[in-house]
């Protein structure tokens, strides 16, 4: 059926505020159709780290016992479904959320939900865990270069890695890493030109403003003031235009 399918079918039940119902309802399903049973129980941990993370937070006393049972619950959910299904990405980042931060076994689902799904804060969580935890720099060095890889465009990775650097000796790649990120914020920075630019606004106000790429309206008063446009350059409407 799909994890999507399945969040749909107890989607109300969670809309409702019942979310213990709907925890109830995914652990029946899992046990009535066994080929989604590791998308279920996911949900269903999802949704029980979900009620430890509930906006109130729980006074010292018997409501703690409860927050604490909250987050073993959703534990409990992330295993079974791992036993279902051994590389399950989302399981594995699951359980990996609700594992104390300087368990190694943290490291170790961290390490792999990277390698089924790799996303830029995960490589940046496994490095983090590389690092303090294992004390592996070598991997932690890996890790953050894959998340420098796939959103360079992010500070972080390139902080980490420079950072890194400076503990690993290599004084000169770590000044390599942090002026990669200088550049690379310089070129994001949008070229003003002297004296304002002509734009042309449509009808609803809106326009593009040619210095830094961005569409707003002019009638923001947020982000055109005075002629000028946020990124600081001087815009000039065409005559003909709204
Ligand atoms: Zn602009």
């Amino acid at each position: 059926m799909g994890y999507l399918d399945i969040k749909g079918r107890v989607w109300h039940i969670v809309q409702s505020g019942d979310i213990e119902g709907a925890i109830a309802e995914l652990v029946s399903l899992s046990q009535r159709q066994p080929t989604d049973a590791a998308d279920a129980l996911t949900l269903a941990g999802e949704l029980a780290r979900q009620l430890n993370i509930a906006p109130s937070t729980p006074k010292p006393g018997p409501a703690q016992l409860v927050f604490e049972g909250d987050r073993s619950q959703a534990e409990r959910f992330f295993r079974s479904a791992l036993e279902v299904s051994s590389d399950h990405s989302r399981a594995l980042y699951g359980l990996a959320s609700v594992l104390p931060e300087r368990s190694r076994e943290r490291v170790d689902f961290l390490r792999r939900a990277s390698e089924k799904r790799p996303t830029y804060l995960g490589l940046l969580d496994l490095g983090d865990a590389q690092r303090s935890v294992a004390k592996d720099f070598a991997a932690a060095y890996q890790a953050y270069r894959a998340a420098n890889q796939l959103n360079p465009r992010e500070k972080g990775a390139y902080m980490k890695l420079a950072d890194l650097c400076r503990r690993m000796d290599r004084p000169d790649e770590a000044a390599e890493w942090s002026a990669a990120w200088k550049a690379r914020r310089e070129a994001g920075k949008p070229k003003l030109q002297k004296g304002a630019l002509q734009v042309e606004v449509d009808s609803d106000g809106w326009t593009r403003c040619p210095a830094c790429n961005r569409r707003f309206s002019v009638r923001s008063s947020r982000v055109f003031v005075d002629g000028r446009h946020r990124c600081g350059q001087q815009l000039a409407m065409k005559p003909d235009s709204a």
